[in-house]
């Protein structure tokens, strides 16, 4: 017995896509819905941290994630400097437990096309080019799905798992959205020289934070935080040039980056942002998950996890209950609203600290402390 028989999930990001797997393993009747005309074949690299590689294991996706991509533990803190000199080896608190590497890095098209390969075998069909326009909320028992200004079918539940600017968000009436910062990424796949075997950062010199994690055998991705700018504008060329120019002050792997980026590495700009819904991310039988309902800068990289938590303790009550009721919801938001929220908090904390330039913050303790809570099972 389940709370629902037919669910529609709005995207097919990392969210999206853990709904469809566990409701579909467990006989539900699931469409997905995704904007985009096909999976991206090209994208950046992804940290996962041991609570996201847990919830992998739960979907019955591990064995295939751990394949393509890098485990690691622990990380380096370097110095800038033509020999980044290593200041600091930190070990990792592993949030999966121990049956999980503290974290892993991969390429974001490999974690799409495994977790797309797992939903379309458990059953659920995922349709791309398929925009949601608007939803009927009339019946108390039914959510009528428009697709592309067309109806596409009546549904129990939907969840809206459609990202930042979410469409869902904003038809339920939910007016909380996502806020810059005041950081903004570049970010660049290359190739892993050999003595990268860990995510490594460099504080201090012209950006806020330097870093690259490793993604496979031979990728791994590299970023510079800087504070944000208009840069949406900038040229391909011009892209390349400014990271170029902005991580000269640093040596080490560097050099390979650079190299990287001479011969056509591209290089891809965003802003960081935050928000969190307060309590209720439903509306009667329409739910939001992952970065619809909360954003974070990924200075603890746990923006992910948290969508792949919702995803899992939501359809984890959807499958052991047989009412969508008020119960429901107030078990679903009192496990995961505090657990967001503590995510959301720190993570900009920690931002927030490298623009005022504090230096006798404990950053430390905040990232150890947010650790042993992820710890705890969502
Ligand atoms: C620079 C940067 C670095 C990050 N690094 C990390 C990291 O290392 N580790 C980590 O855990 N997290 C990281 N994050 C956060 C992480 O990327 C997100 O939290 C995560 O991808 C959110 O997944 P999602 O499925 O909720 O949303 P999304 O991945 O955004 O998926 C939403 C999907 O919905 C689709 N969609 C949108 N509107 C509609 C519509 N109307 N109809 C149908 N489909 C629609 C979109 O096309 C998209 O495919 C980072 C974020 C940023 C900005």
């Amino acid at each position: 017995m389940t709370a629902v028989r037919k669910v529609a999930v709005i995207g097919a990001g990392v969210s999206g896509l853990a709904a469809a797997i566990q409701l579909a393993k467990a006989g539900v009747e699931v469409d997905v819905f995704e904007a985009k005309p096909e999976l991206s074949a090209l994208g950046s690299g992804i940290s996962l941290q041991g609570n996201a590689l847990r919830v992998f294991d739960a979907l019955g996706a591990w064995d295939d994630i751990r394949a393509a991509g890098y485990p690691f533990e622990g990380l380096n803190l370097r110095a800038p400097g033509p020999d980044a000199p290593i200041v600091a080896e930190l070990p990792d608190i592993k949030t999966g437990g121990p049956d999980y590497p503290a974290g892993m890095g991969m390429p974001r098209p490999a974690l799409a096309r495994i977790l797309l390969a797992h939903a379309r075998n458990a059953g659920a069909d995922v349709r791309f080019g398929s925009k949601l326009s608007g939803l009927e909320t009339g019946s108390p028992d039914a959510v009528e799905v428009i697709v592309d200004g067309r109806g596409a079918g009546e549904y129990d539940l939907v969840i809206g798992a459609d990202g930042l600017h979410s469409t869902v968000r904003d038809l339920i009436g939910i007016e909380q959205k996502p806020q810059p910062t005041g950081m903004g990424i570049w970010r660049t796949f290359v190739s892993r020289p050999a003595d990268v075997v860990r995510s490594e950062l460099y504080y201090g010199g012209p950006v806020y934070i330097a870093g690259y994690t490793p993604t496979g055998d031979d990728t791994m991705y590299a970023f510079l935080v800087e504070k944000a700018q208009d840069r949406f504008a900038v040229s391909a060329e011009e892209a390349t040039r400014i990271m170029l120019d902005e991580s000269r002050a640093y040596g080490g792997p560097w050099n390979s980056i650079r190299a990287d980026l001479e011969k056509g590495a591209r290089a891809h700009y965003t802003w960081f942002t935050q928000h969190l819904v307060t309590a209720p991310w439903n509306r009667g039988r329409v739910v939001i998950v992952g970065d619809a309902a909360h954003s974070c800068p990924p200075t603890i990289a746990q923006g992910a996890a948290q969508g792949l938590e919702d995803a899992l303790v939501l359809t984890e009550l959807l499958t052991s209950r047989d009412a969508v009721d008020q119960e429901l919801w107030e078990e679903f938001h009192t496990r995961r609203l505090p657990r967001a929220q503590a995510v959301v908090e720190a993570s900009v904390q920690l931002g927030q600290w490298q623009i005022d330039g504090n230096r006798d913050a404990d950053a430390g303790g905040l990232i150890f402390g947010i650790a042993q809570k992820m710890a705890q099972p969502a």
